[in-house]
């Protein structure tokens, strides 16, 4: 079904901001109203509370995480954006392979099954959408989706 996107992804982040208060981490949000995808609700919240999730996990103490949702060239485009200790240039190509977690030893300490960005990635193109990302090391990791809007294709159509 056609889904409103802001009130969705505000609604998740303030579940699980329960949590975040706590680990004295800012989860901040930049959401621009009225933009519409075809998307599973449910689903759709899968995502976000996947990425949001480790961009909690692995950031640093007193670090913010920020979740951007803007219309660009007919798409609608989501960034979560951390200040964690980011992905290695190595490492960051294998992030989508089931059960890889970067560097056991680090990643076990903060529990995972390695199968979360396999699933969000299969649950993105289910919807037509894309998912890439960008990290430095020890600086920083950004997810960046992009979904067509429902609108957009509503136009095609007619
Ligand atoms: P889970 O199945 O519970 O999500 P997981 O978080 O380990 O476990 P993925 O979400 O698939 O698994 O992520 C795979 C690996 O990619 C993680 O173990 C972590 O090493 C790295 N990673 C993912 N997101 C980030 C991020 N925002 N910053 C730094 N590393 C990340
Ligand atoms: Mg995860």
């Amino acid at each position: 079904q056609r889904i409103d996107i802001a009130p969705v992804i505000r609604k998740t982040l303030e579940e699980m901001e329960l949590f975040t208060a706590e680990w004295g981490i800012r989860l901040e949000r930049n959401l621009e109203p009225s933009i519409r995808i075809q998307a599973d609700v449910n689903r759709f919240r899968q995502i976000i509370m996947n990425l949001v999730d480790n961009a909690l996990r692995y950031s640093k103490p007193q670090g913010k995480v920020l979740v951007e949702l803007f219309r660009q060239r007919g798409e609608a485009v989501i960034k979560v954006i951390d200040e964690g200790i980011g992905i290695s240039e190595v490492e960051v190509n294998r992030i989508w392979e089931r059960f890889y977690r970067v560097e056991k030893s680090r990643s076990r300490k903060h529990g995972g099954t390695g199968l979360g960005l396999p699933i969000v990635k299969h649950l993105v193109e289910l919807h037509g959408g894309s998912i890439e990302v960008e990290s430095q090391l020890g600086r920083g990791t950004t997810f960046v989706m992009r979904f067509p809007l429902a609108d957009a294709e509503e136009e095609c159509a007619s």
